[in-house]
């Protein structure tokens, strides 16, 4: 029929020449398969969960979602797709920063270093408002938020939400998911009576709790029922006699943390084994921010403040670190740095043990706050991870798939249909050298290029 229509308005056409005209014509009006998909085409993609490296991959792309990825025999290139050639480069999902305080400049940081997740454990009900307009202007990691931490009087922070006893703890954590918490945060101040009725309020409300401890020990937290322990906090509390320690935590944060760190090279690795054996068992995920002991540890050392990371960090925010400032603040002396570092091969045995026992190790980092770069701490992290005895596997994990584990997350840290299309692509293997995984080509969020 449309040949015979073709002829009778163009008649000087031949039969033949007619129907392959109106084929091309067909053809253009019809969308093609591959209409608005973008392949990604010839990268190894590591396939975090499994650790499989799928080679020659194929990885489709469309509305923002995985909609394919496998070998190039197994996955076909629908026609008019968006074909990007990545021959000789790894793929890898979106990095996960599952512990940071981001400033608005943060979030262009964070994903030119390939995060495109963010939790967020405490900025202050003013602050998450400006990060809210900054994501909506332009593309930002996705954002989980504590908005602001709980904490007992006399708080540490004044933007934290105290809670003196335990009768307040509900309608506390019911103002913080009101204004739109998806975790809730406790703090050093924090008690276990004052921690357990928090608990109970978070659950009520299905909210996780993540827990920077300091009046509570670690095994007292995990058994009440946190999701997660920051910073290896409350483990040397539950490894030795706490009372020396619960009395510096109870002065301030930096006499806390000051005595915590310097208490781990005391400790009996006996002990700590025992406590990271149980911690594994009650499935507490640990997010040990490694980069931030090792930073703090190192403040004496000028290779430190000589980063090349920190070019990325504006001139104002350096400005606000003021490490000296907070140095004398948190009176630290030359005589404390080497007591900070004999900490970290405690730290390192205490995660190597809880992970050989099946726990969950998930990376973050503490940026931005002093010295800690959003998204390049990540990768120091990963590198941490490596140092104190996980695989680059695992280390990559921490950082991907595990992290959404944590966030309840199953659409993020992991490269398969229905997944975000977030990802990063590589220009060296990151399971020969993790340090590969600063070798960042390309950063795609919600399968949208934000780097290339
Ligand atoms: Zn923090």
């Amino acid at each position: 029929m449309t040949e015979r229509r073709c002829r009778a308005t163009r008649p000087g056409f031949s039969g033949a020449r007619c129907v392959c005209a109106v084929t091309i014509l067909l053809a253009a009006c019809e969308p093609a398969p591959g209409a608005g998909m973008k392949a990604l085409t010839g990268a190894t993609v590591i396939d975090v969960v499994s650790g499989r490296a799928i080679g020659d991959a194929v990885v489709l792309v469309r509305d923002g979602h995985v909609v394919a990825v496998g070998a190039a025999d197994a996955v076909a290139v629908p026609r008019g797709a968006d074909v990007t050639d990545l021959r000789g480069r790894w793929i890898v999902p979106g990095l996960i920063d599952a512990h940071a305080h981001l400033q608005s400049w943060g979030f262009a940081v964070a994903l030119r270093y390939g995060v495109t997740a963010v939790r967020d454990l405490h900025d202050g009900t003013a602050l998450a408002d400006t990060l809210q307009a900054v994501a909506r202007r332009s593309p930002a990691p996705h954002f989980f938020a504590a908005i602001a931490m709980v904490d007992s009087p006399p708080t540490t922070y004044p933007d934290a939400f105290a809670i003196a006893v335990p009768d307040s703890a509900d309608a506390v954590v019911g103002r913080l998911a009101a204004l739109g918490s998806t975790w809730i945060k406790v703090y050093s101040k924090v008690r276990p009576d004052v921690l357990a009725a928090v608990l109970d309020a978070a659950r009520l409300r299905r909210l996780p709790v993540a827990a920077h401890l300091g009046l509570t020990d670690a095994i007292t937290a995990a058994r009440l029922g946190v999701t997660s322990i920051e910073h290896l906090s409350g483990i040397p509390e539950a490894a030795g006699d706490s009372t020396a320690l619960f009395a510096a935590h109870a002065t301030s944060l930096f006499a806390g943390w000051t005595a915590f760190e310097r208490s781990w090279s005391t400790l009996d690795t006996a002990a700590l084994g025992v406590v990271a054996r149980e911690l594994a068992a009650r499935r507490v995920f640990l997010v040990p921010t490694l980069v931030l002991h090792e930073t703090f540890s190192r403040l004496d050392d000028p290779a430190v403040y000589r980063s090349p990371d920190l070019k990325s960090v504006p001139d104002s925010a350096r400005r606000n670190w003021n490490v000296p400032g907070m140095i004398k603040r948190a009176g630290w002396t030359a005589d404390d740095y080497p007591l900070f570092r004999a900490a970290r091969p405690l730290q390192d045995f205490v995660l190597r043990t809880f992970a050989a026992s099946g726990g969950r190790v998930v990376a973050g980092t503490d940026a931005s706050n002093q010295l800690l770069v959003p998204g390049a701490a990540l990768h120091s992290e990963m590198e941490l991870l490596v140092h104190a005895g996980l695989t680059p596997l695992e280390a990559l994990r921490a950082a991907t798939s595990r992290a959404a584990d944590l966030l309840g997350a199953d659409s993020l840290g992991r490269l398969r249909p229905g997944a975000a299309a977030d990802l990063v692509v590589l220009g060296a293997d990151p399971l020969a050298d993790i340090r590969n995984t600063r070798r960042i080509e390309r950063v795609m969020l919600g399968g949208e290029w934000v780097k290339r």
